[in-house]
């Protein structure tokens, strides 16, 4: 060949090596997560991630996420969803009517993300601000085509076989026809635990740890959000085959029902908070899907400034919006959570990371 000829085909022949290049590389794939945990601000849109970034300022953790979708989030009956129908949709893959648990629009019971985790052998644990039988925790491990039957509710998620409980509503048994909290853990074979000092010597599995409610989650320190996060987090990860875990903050949703903007600034600071303890343990193992999502807006949000330049915060209703809802998420498999998408989708993006499964 002549050298002419050589000086021609040469660029075409590196060209051609590196274009090729990537393909020596084993071909980038999910990796599979071990361990995948929700952080579900309730009634969180886009206006309370905006509010949370700017009370939270360099801290704000949601935004450090690589990956950001957007989730809608009507349910069966309605384009407004409540807590239950979202919460259900985001635990089966399938839409339901609101006020419905763990169903579907029909009322048959439905596979939960949870009982996936469960039946793969893995560790599971519900946590949350608000009574620990609220909807969103309850969609995850109750079948019930009523979120408003709640000692139906409290029975079924004590027998549900979760691992952890954390939650709130110590004062609302022994009256109104709930038996004595300790009574009712008992029945079920469980550790309770209503001491924050006792959270540390629970065992491993059936601990059920109920507080008196906290309407911003600081009165009682020892028992916040992010000190329950942390304890679940320890306690599962024990797991060598892994946990699945739902984090829920209910403040945020209450106060933008009550349109009590102070309020909302508490939550938001304690959800991002929370936020934070979840993604630190995950940057340190790096096997952990984290997942930080609203179920749906509460409020009609606006972020404005007052009369000083303040931040202030004003509502367009005391109800639920159908806004679209942000989703944030890192860790192993985050890479498939971007776009727009159904609150459905989120279980089937889940499920299609699960060990075993074929994507
Ligand atoms: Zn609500």
């Amino acid at each position: 060949m002549s050298r002419s000829l050589w000086l021609l085909i040469l660029p075409a022949l590196v060209a051609l090596a590196c274009r090729s290049l990537p393909a020596a590389v084993p071909e980038a794939r999910s990796a599979i997560p071990k361990n995948i945990v929700l952080v579900v601000g309730d009634g969180m849109g886009p206006s309370h991630f905006a509010a949370a970034r700017l009370l939270r300022g360099e801290d704000f953790e949601a935004g450090r996420f690589p990956v950001t979708g957007l989730v809608a989030t009507r349910s069966a009956s309605s384009r407004v969803t409540d807590s239950a129908a979202a919460a259900t949709a985001m635990a089966t893959g399938v839409k339901t009517n609101n006020k419905m648990l763990g169903v579907d629009a029909e009322g048959k019971p439905r596979t939960t993300l949870l009982e996936f985790a469960k039946q793969a052998g893995r560790s599971t644990g519900l946590v949350t601000t608000s009574v620990f039988w609220d909807a969103t925790p309850a969609a995850f491990a109750v079948h019930t085509a009523s979120r408003e039957n709640v000692a139906a509710i409290i029975g079924q998620i004590l027998g549900s076989g979760v691992d952890l409980l954390a939650g709130a509503g110590a004062e609302l048994f022994g009256k109104d026809g709930l038996p004595p909290l300790p009574s009712t853990a008992a029945q079920h074979g469980w550790s309770l635990i209503t001491e924050p000092a006792a959270l540390a010597s629970a065992p491993p599995t059936k601990a059920l740890a109920v507080f008196p409610s906290q309407p911003n989650d600081v009165e009682n320190p020892g028992a916040r959000l992010p000190v329950l996060a942390r304890w679940a987090l320890e306690r599962l990860s024990k797991d060598p085959d892994g946990f699945f875990l739902v984090v829920e903050h209910e403040g945020t949703d209450k106060a933008s029902h009550e349109n009590a903007a102070a309020d909302l600034m508490a939550s938001l600071r304690s959800f991002d908070e929370t936020v934070s303890v979840v993604a630190e343990f995950a940057r340190e193992r790096g096997d952990t899907l984290v997942l930080v999502a609203g179920d749906h807006e509460t409020g009609g949000l606006r972020v404005v400034e007052d009369a000083t330049g303040a931040l202030a915060l004003e509502f367009g209703t005391k109800l639920h919006t159908g806004s679209l809802v942000p989703l944030f998420a890192l860790g192993p498999g985050a890479e498939n959570f971007g776009g727009l998408y159904e609150n459905t989708e989120i279980s089937r993006k889940v499920q299609a990371l699960s060990p075993g499964r074929t994507r």
